[in-house]
């Protein structure tokens, strides 16, 4: 288990369109350990192997619910609804940007032992898959947003 180096916007790994994972190997579970730590560390709820420099379609979400997942080789089977909120990213950091998404997501994935699984989530957990999602194809929240990118303080200077 160990902290990885996250990449930030700019760098070419976050634009990839990430590979699917053919295996479970050690490695693969060391990645999937230090994604949970990392973002742990980074106090966020979701992170992607992208985002740690591996080009792997791979990613963990735990919005707080009890219910933290790994999500790989994942897929869209079903969304409905819509939300619009502030959203962030471990990547692009200091900044938020309103984001309109499904409020409901149903996912395909594979779990440690390459078992299909199914999940579902609702409000933060169903935008915080789609977002962890949209990093496996390269995409940034921003591209996804209806403004350019704010500096969050600008709401903890409101919040005060
Ligand atoms: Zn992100």
């Amino acid at each position: 288990m160990a902290i990885r180096k996250i990449r930030y916007i700019g760098d070419e790994c976050l634009n990839k369109v990430c590979k699917p994972v053919q295996k479970m190997t050690p490695a693969t579970r060391e990645l999937i350990e230090d994604l949970f730590d990392t973002m742990h560390e980074a106090m966020g709820v979701g992170l992607a192997a992208p985002q740690v420099g591996i080009l792997r379609r791979v990613c963990v979400v735990d919005v707080m619910d009890g219910d933290p997942i790994v999500l790989i080789n994942p897929e869209i089977i079903e969304t409905s609804g819509e939300q619009t909120d502030d959203e962030g990213c471990l990547s692009v950091p200091g900044k938020c940007a309103l984001v309109t998404r499904p409020d409901y997501v149903k996912v395909s994935s594979l779990d440690m032992d390459m078992n299909p699984v199914v999940y579902e989530g609702e409000g933060l957990r169903a935008r915080a898959i789609l977002h962890e999602m949209d990093h496996l194809d390269g995409v940034l929240y921003g591209e996804r947003a209806s403004e350019p990118y704010r500096d969050i303080e600008e709401e903890e200077d409101w919040e005060e």
